[in-house]
């Protein structure tokens, strides 16, 4: 690894130069130090846009030997730090501009906080004299304010010296506890301060235990067991935090000791193969209502799963709890009755929470009633069979079913690769229909169900893991970060976007009700060629119509590795209004 005397300024000890000249002290500066402190921390990726001020810094940072992925938009690299982050546990950074590029990658710092992704914005600052007077300067802004309400924790250095105490306070932050975004603020100033190289070497931490475990009491671990034990329909839902927590094999192995049907969160989806037989993804409307304890594996009781309550737990009505026991095993103490009530609360890291569950299992764990888990096979093969008979189907135009039976063949022919995903429809059925085999490979709009992620994630996913993404966007999502193609084939990364177009947001049969001249809001330029968008920058696009082009088209991308976008167009009439949340539309809900 180089240290900061590789990028110190020589002493002058030319021939010919004085001796004075020869003693001059080495020196190393701002610049130098923001990259020997990320480095020092393992940290070899920067995703970010240069500009003023870290122009150099970018120049520098790969001149010393760090990988520069440089975005056409700052969100799009500040998404892609931030799965970089999920990816890896090491917290992915983003490197912007002052003021507007900041204010940019400012979405992806609160989305990544949101999702409890270990990330850290770096942005450069006008001069704090001038901001503090609002004087007027170049792209004046104080971000340091602007960010922290955003983030778990903000920082700014104003003194080279004081490099390593920041990069370390926000690498800490960012993977220390519940995992999130990071503001470090460097004013243009900082950057060619310059220091004795021996004092700014010392200056620098190697942060040591950055994440340091959890390990959850004894007798919250013993609570958890006992209310588990007595379950006459137990479930186990796992959430993106036990996928972040790498912990697969332990959980793998809670899961089969146990016997217990469990439900993956979007993400957390292939830590244990879909096709599992203790998998009851295909039997979710049945098993949330029916199940008597359910113990959260790193998921939250938000949104997504309905607060906890109501019909879809077996309330009589939306705001009724269903009656289930909760146990809660999360590294955030302050979760647990967030929604309703948890009975047993485990508060650790996932790792250790999950060892402690194991090692008190014993060898005489009751395997869960055979009623339940019979119940469960059953609504599940009934299920399994009747989107079997959907997916056989051959709709001319295609349709989401049709397009997706290509799609779920391509990830199961090939497991390594990651699946990126957003849209509504486009997310929805995706995720129900594409079976994930291993951990960590589907990236999806997460906690917010934010669009945008597309190209971010897809080019992140690529450089952190080397294997083949498939991005599976709607093309209204995708517009979010399509110019981000031109990234892909700039690092000739292997991605392949496969866009289900249906010619607007939803779907894309609506009408300008006055017969003006304007296009109904919601819909996008008909037949749309997206696929030359990826062709304008040498990557190889295809218009596909059927399943069987396709099939052809997404085979050849994964095989050559070569960046390419696939327009598959589907019928404009396939689609419902925001997906799967359109009770969350206030208008549809009046309907
Ligand atoms: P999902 O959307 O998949 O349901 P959430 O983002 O709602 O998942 O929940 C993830 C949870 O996991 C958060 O409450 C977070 O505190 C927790 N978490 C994240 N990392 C860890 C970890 N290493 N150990 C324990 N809990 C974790």
């Amino acid at each position: 690894m180089a240290t900061v005397t590789d990028h110190v300024a020589a002493p002058q000890a030319a021939a010919g130069q004085g001796a004075a000249e020869a003693q001059m002290p080495e020196t190393t500066d701002g610049f130098h130090l923001v990259i020997d402190a990320l480095r020092l921390n393992g940290i070899d990726t920067i995703f970010g846009l240069p500009g003023i001020p870290i122009t150099d810094l970018t120049r520098k940072a790969q001149a010393a030997g760090m990988r520069v992925v440089s975005f056409r938009h700052e969100q799009n690299a500040g998404y892609a730090a931030s799965i970089a982050g999920f990816m890896t546990g090491k917290p992915g950074v983003c490197l912007t501009v002052s003021a507007p590029g900041f204010l940019n990658g400012l979405t992806a710092l609160a989305n990544a906080t949101t999702n409890c992704f270990p990330m850290i914005l770096v942005s450069g600052s006008s001069e704090r004299e001038v901001v503090d007077l609002q004087q007027g300067d170049y792209e004046e802004m104080d971000q340091l304010a602007i960010a922290k309400p955003l983030c778990k924790a903000a920082f700014r250095v104003l003194h080279a010296e004081d490099i390593g105490v920041g990069v370390a306070r926000a690498i800490r932050a960012a993977v220390s506890g519940r995992p999130g975004g990071v503001y470090l603020d460097l004013p243009a100033r900082l950057f060619p301060q310059s220091i004795d190289a021996e004092a700014g070497r010392r200056s620098l931490i190697k942060v040591v235990d950055p994440a340091p475990r959890q390990i959850p009491a004894a007798d919250a671990v013993q609570r958890a067991l006992d209310l588990l034990r007595g379950a006459r329909k137990p479930l186990i839902l796992l959430g993106k935090g036990a996928a972040y927590a790498q912990a697969d094999a332990d959980i793998r192995a809670l899961v089969e000791r146990t016997g217990i049907p469990y439900l993956p969160m979007s993400m957390a989806k292939g830590i244990l193969p879909d096709t599992h037989p203790q998998c009851a993804s295909a039997a979710r409307s049945f098993v949330l209502p029916e199940a008597d304890v359910v113990m959260l594996v790193g998921a939250r009781l938000n949104w997504l799963l309905s607060h906890g309550k109501g019909k879809t737990w077996g309330g009589k009505s939306s705001k009724e709890w269903g009656g289930q026991k909760f146990i809660q095993v999360d590294i955030s103490p302050t979760e647990a009755d967030s929604n309703v009530r948890i009975d047993a609360p485990v508060v650790g890291d996932i790792g250790s929470c999950v060892a402690a569950l194991l090692a008190g299992l014993g060898a005489d764990w009751p395997r869960p009633p055979a009623e339940w888990t019979a119940a469960v096979a059953e609504r599940k093969a009934k299920n399994v069979a009747k989107m079997a008979e959907t997916l056989a189907k051959d709709p001319a135009p295609m349709n989401f079913h049709s397009a997706l039976n290509v799609v779920r063949d391509i990830v199961k022919a090939n497991p390594d690769a990651i699946v990126v995903n957003e849209g509504a429809n486009a997310l929805d059925f995706t995720r129900s229909i594409v079976d994930m085999y291993k951990p960590r490979k589907r990236l999806d709009v997460g906690t917010w169900g934010v669009m945008g992620i597309g190209m971010g994630f897809s080019v992140a996913a690529a450089v952190v893991s080397g294997q083949p993404v498939i991005a599976i966007e709607g093309d209204s999502a995708f517009g979010f970060s399509g110019m981000e193609v031109e990234t892909i084939c700039r690092y000739g990364l292997p991605v392949c976007v496969v866009i289900l177009n249906n010619n607007g947001v939803y779907r894309g049969d609506e009408v300008n009700p006055t017969g003006g001249r304007d296009p109904a809001p919601l819909v996008f330029v008909k037949d749309a060629r997206y696929e030359k968008l990826m062709e304008a920058f040498g990557g190889v696009g295809v218009y596909a119509t059927t399943p069987a082009a396709l099939r052809q088209a997404m085979e050849e991308a994964i095989r050559s590795r070569r960046p390419t976008l696939i327009n598959a167009i589907i019928d404009e009439k396939a689609g419902t209004e925001s997906g799967r949340i359109t009770a969350l539309n206030p208008t549809a809900k009046k309907k």
